[in-house]
Parts: structure tokens; sequence; C-alpha cells
């Protein structure tokens, strides 16, 4: 199939709630172009020096997410101009982002991203770890960012209870959350599990090899 087709397919398969950032990753800015001219406007990177590449030669309208593991050091880089980080996986990061958006005077979005696979190669905060955040936050913490939502990934596995189990361990934390502020974004769900995470309860999936077809 197309880019064209592959996309199309993608967004007939999504709730009317539901909002598709697409995964631009290792793909080219002729290629996020192209979709860009369909109409989508929020894509994800992963890689600061990539992001750096292609923000400057794409539309200023682009929604920029940060998805990937981000070095405190580099937060400066993208500090003015990305949308969303999807990727706080630790209070140091969430405080230079807090720090370097005062800098350029603008409020930054972000998620926190929580640890819910069971596999332990992934970033990411303990259940814990994100409700202390949270509450830091609600105390004023950090008031150059707005906490938005939260960003998961499921372990790569077939066995869809344990991604089930997983996707629902994040949307009780949102909802518990939600109680003391509302939240606006549950990021979960990639190519191969996208539909499942919106079973329980996404509304924002991260969908890239499905799309642009598969990274090598
Ligand atoms: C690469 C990536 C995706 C997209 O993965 P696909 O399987 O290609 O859809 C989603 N989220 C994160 C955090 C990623 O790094």
């Amino acid at each position: 199939m197309s880019l064209e087709q592959n996309y199309q397919d993608i967004l007939s398969q999504l709730p009317e709630n539901v909002k598709l950032v697409t995964v631009s990753k290792t793909n080219p800015a002729e290629k996020i172009k192209e979709v860009y001219n369909l109409g989508q406007r929020a894509f994800g990177e992963n890689k600061v020096q990539e992001l750096l590449e292609k923000q400057p030669v794409l539309p200023n309208d682009i929604e920029w997410h940060f998805i990937g593991h981000l070095q405190t050091n580099k937060v400066k880089y993208i500090a003015g101009f990305v949308a969303v980080i999807e990727s706080i996986d630790s209070e140091k990061l969430l405080k230079e982002v807090d720090k370097e958006a005062s800098k350029n005077n603008r409020k930054i979005n972000v998620l926190l991203q929580v640890k819910i696979a069971k596999e332990d190669t992934k970033f990411g905060l303990t259940v814990d770890q994100a409700k202390e955040i949270f509450n830091d936050y609600l105390n004023g913490n950090y008031p150059n960012l707005e906490i938005t939502g939260l960003m998961g990934m499921a372990s790569f596995v077939d066995d869809k209870t344990q991604i089930r189990e997983e996707f629902s361990i994040l949307k009780n934390l949102f909802d518990e959350l939600s109680e003391l502020k509302p939240l606006k974004t549950l990021s979960m769900g990639m190519s191969g599990d996208f539909l499942l995470a919106i079973e329980c309860g996404s509304n924002s999936v991260r969908v890239g090899s499905a799309i642009f077809g598969s990274r090598f």
C-alpha cells in the first residue's frame, strides 16, 4: 500500500476522540511532507539531533511531539518549539524542562512517561514516582509547564492479556490523577497494539511503521 493508503487506513480505524501522532523517526523530511500534505499535523520524533535536522526544513505549523529518552543537556535545543514532550521519565528532566520553558518565555506541555511494561529495558517513572511528581506540580513546583497527561508503552509480546493489564495500569493512574486535576491525554498504543490501547482507554496513539513502513 502507498503512504497515503496506509495513513488513511489508520485514520479510518480511530474513533473521533482519539488523536493520531504520526511517528516519523528515521523517515526523511520529504516523506513527512507527504503526510503533512494529507492534513496530518502532529508528528513524533525520538532523537534530538534528527528532530533538529527536520524541523527547520518543514512547515512551521507542525506540532512536534518528542517521544524518546531525553537527556537533560539537550532540552535547550528543542525547548523553543516542541509542542509536547511525551517522555518525561525523571524529576531531574522535568526540572530542566521547566527551566528551559522559562528561558523561552513559554509553557511547555509534557506527559509523564510511566513504565508499565514488565520488560526492564524501557525508561519511565514508577506509578508512585508519577504520583509524587504530579503532587509537586499541583503544589506549584513547575510553573512553566503543564502536565497534560500520561504516556506508556506495553511489552512487545503477543499475549493480549498481558498487554491489556499493562495498559490498564496507566488508565487507572490517569483516572486517579484526573480527580486531582483533569488530564487531557492518555498516550498509549503503537502500530502493533493501538486498537487494544484504545479499548483500554487511550485517546492518543503513536503510530510509525504502520504508516511509513518498517524501519531498517
Ligand atoms: C517508535 C515509537 C513509536 C512508534 O512505533 P511503531 O511500532 O513504528 O508504530 C511509538 N512510541 C514510541 C515511544 C516510539 O519510540
